[in-house]
């Protein structure tokens, strides 16, 4: 017999899949350039140029049987000092090589940690909008996600609207700053609020709750705006990082789980880390993508693409009347459908060839998602479909 829970998440086409399916369909009927695809958070900057030398110096220069070897499960020794070095010169915390494992990418880093923390019962709190993969991970991995329900007022994080669906069984928070699909970076005094609740709700209920900060965007900031260090603000935090979108190679498949010392029981929670990753067949990262990321962990991604797309994008959809969520970070921007029908504005968008993500899926109903990392010239072009749809709705 199969499985049903997995047959179903297999056959479930999630939304972006299906819209992506549709421009490629579209894209043959009115040509490539007449299809306006927001839908798929794919970086569209390329990876700092002097990624493909490093590549090129450790094919060239490495010894093969070590560069292409199995390394040890949680990463190669020199690859994760380097990256711990990394983050102790950036947040001034005592982060060495035994606090970090390698995985492949912010995924598997979320179900590692999720696996860690299953206890018997445990819940874990998602914070509308939250990453839509989130539900799937929590609940085939041992957790019950718990919806905090977004406030569409500023969709910043509000602890006292957290702290009603924290439960004995509460065992996390997962925290994603910048958000997808918000585009918004929490306060350093809500999360200082955030950080008190939990600190009080821990001693109530009698264990730690972790904060999971899920931080694939943590570079992808603008204005000169800093996403906190949460651990600084909470100890009780573990870091799922991602370099798909800061270094633009979600293919590569690389990321790490930080393990700070100053979390409760940091040994432990990093040994079941490890635990959980070896029960879903991890062996190592990939070995030359372990190498690549250390090499210099001083690159950043290029913002002024993404940064010049935000608010094109942002001051054309508000001038016709939309209202959308001005992005703080991350690519990504919300845009309310006037009339409160995401799916409908979503397939209104289609007759238009905007393709725009419905953020049901992010548990914000009545918002739909666009990737504002696609190419400028596609904004461009973009326009006089977005004024036809607002004028479709009497904007
Ligand atoms: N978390 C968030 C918030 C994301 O947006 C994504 C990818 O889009 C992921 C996790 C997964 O990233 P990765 O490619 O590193 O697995």
């Amino acid at each position: 017999m199969i499985a049903p829970v997995m047959m179903q998440h297999g056959k479930t086409k999630s939304p972006i899949r299906e819209l992506f399916e549709y421009s490629l369909k579209q894209a043959a009927i009115v040509g490539r350039e007449n299809v306006f695809d927001f839908s798929i958070g794919n970086p569209s900057v390329p990876p700092p140029r002097q990624i493909a030398g490093t590549i090129r110096d450790l094919l060239d220069d490495m010894e093969p049987l070590a560069l292409h070897g199995y390394t040890p499960a949680s990463g190669a020794r020199e690859a994760k000092e380097a990256v711990a070095a990394d983050l102790r010169r950036r947040t001034g915390d005592d982060i060495g090589p035994d606090n970090i494992f390698f995985t492949c990418g912010a995924a598997p880093a979320l179900i590692a940690v999720i696996r860690a923390l299953a206890v018997e019962n445990a819940e874990v709190i998602l914070l509308a909008p939250y990453f839509s993969e989130y539900p799937v991970f929590a609940s085939t991995n041992g957790m019950k996600p718990v919806v905090v329900p977004a406030d569409t007022a500023d969709f910043q994080l509000h602890a006292d609207q957290v702290e009603p669906y924290i439960t004995p069984h509460t065992q996390a928070v997962i925290v994603n700053s910048p958000n997808n699909p918000s585009g918004v970076v929490y306060s350093r005094e809500s999360l200082e609020a955030l950080g008190e609740v939990l600190t009080r709700k821990s001693r109530e209920i009698g264990h730690p709750i972790y904060i999971i900060a899920d931080e694939p965007y943590r570079e992808l900031t603008y204005d000169g705006e800093d996403a906190p260090y949460i651990p600084a603000i909470y100890p009780n935090t573990v870091i799922c990082y991602s370099y798909s979108k800061s270094l633009s190679m979600p293919g590569e498949r690389i990321g790490y789980v930080c393990v700070p010392n100053c979390a409760a029981d940091s040994a432990d929670l990093y040994a079941a880390v490890a635990g959980a990753a070896r029960t879903l067949g991890h062996v190592c990262a990939p070995s030359l993508m372990q190498r690549v990321v250390s090499y210099d962990t001083s690159l950043r991604p290029d913002m002024a693409a993404y940064d010049r797309n935000r608010l094109r994008l942002y001051m054309e959809l508000t001038e016709l009347g939309f209202r959308c969520v001005k992005p703080r970070g991350a690519f990504y921007m919300l845009m309310e459908a006037p009339d409160g029908d995401s799916l409908g504005f979503s397939e209104r968008g289609k007759e238009f060839n905007i393709l725009m993500v419905p953020a049901d899926g992010f548990g914000c109903p009545g918002f739909v998602r666009l990737c504002t990392c696609v190419s400028y010239d596609m904004i461009l072009r973009s326009l006089p479909a977005f004024h036809k749809l607002a004028k479709s709705y009497g904007l």
